[in-house]
């Protein structure tokens, strides 16, 4: 690991009094949810996640839909926070990150500790009827659905849509809306496990960057933006992460 990498990045975010993050699939890797979204290996090799995922596939066959993300959705509620996650919950309650936006529907953020976290692919906390309108707690059908298969209906007899964010469907207005905000609002930004492949993600740092606003990303892979980061780590980053924010608590007991 580079350890000037990693002063340089503690430096930064000693010096800022808004950092804002934008988390991606590869925050939660490490903890054991796959990235859904590109077709790999294991489970998710047989079908395209761009179409079982997607609002016209669920509308046509919702039973492929729920078939399909039933794995998904045990191995999300089997998966701890891992170091990452707890240590960006720990920056928050040091008062200098004001918020998480995050492209996962995985919920580990709030389970780690994190408080202000911007969903801009939905959750599965709740579901809304297809046909009524009624939202309601994923919980109420979420043992049997996982248990038998059987596709959740309402009351009324509509299909029950977990308010997850599909392919093909609109983001919700207010949480993008609030996540712009915020990338206008920061003077650091912490860009981490996202390839920043996926529309609108890579906006955010677009709009830090054309405000000088400097940037760092954390990822496995190179992205588009490495060039125009002040710091790019490519390790582990539930190691790079807590690395960085123990080395920021570090700075602080000295200038105490
Ligand atoms: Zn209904």
């Amino acid at each position: 690991m580079d350890q000037q990498a990693v002063q340089q990045a503690a430096q930064l975010i000693n010096q800022a009094h808004h950092v804002v993050a934008l988390t991606g699939a590869g925050h939660s890797t490490p903890s054991g949810v796959p990235d859904f979204r590109s077709t790999g290996s294991g489970l998710w090799s047989r079908v395209d996640p761009m179409v079982v995922a997607s609002i016209e596939v669920f509308q046509q066959y919702p039973r492929a839909f729920f078939d399909w993300s039933r794995p998904l959705t045990r191995l999300i509620m089997d998966a701890q926070p891992n170091a990452a996650h707890v240590a960006l919950a720990r920056l928050e309650h040091m008062g200098k990150l004001k918020a998480v936006i995050t492209q996962n529907i995985d919920e580990l953020h709030q389970r780690a500790g994190s408080r202000r976290v911007l969903e801009l692919h939905g959750h599965m906390r709740e579901s809304t009827c297809r046909q009524c309108g009624q939202v309601v707690a994923t919980e109420t059908f979420l043992d049997e659905w996982l248990a038998t298969g059987n596709v959740p209906y309402c009351e009324c007899g509509g299909i029950l849509k977990p308010n997850v964010i599909l392919f093909g469907e609109m983001l919700p207005r207010d949480v993008l809306a609030a996540a712009q905000v915020e990338a206008m609002a920061c003077d650091l930004m912490l860009v981490i496990g996202s390839s920043l492949t996926v529309m609108p993600a890579a906006t955010f740092p677009e709009i830090a960057l054309e405000r000088n606003v400097p940037v760092i990303i954390l990822n496995r892979d190179p992205t588009h933006y490495d060039q125009r980061a002040t710091v790019v780590m490519h390790d582990d980053l539930e190691i790079t992460l807590p690395a960085i924010v123990a080395a920021f608590e570090e700075l602080g007991n000295k200038e105490r």
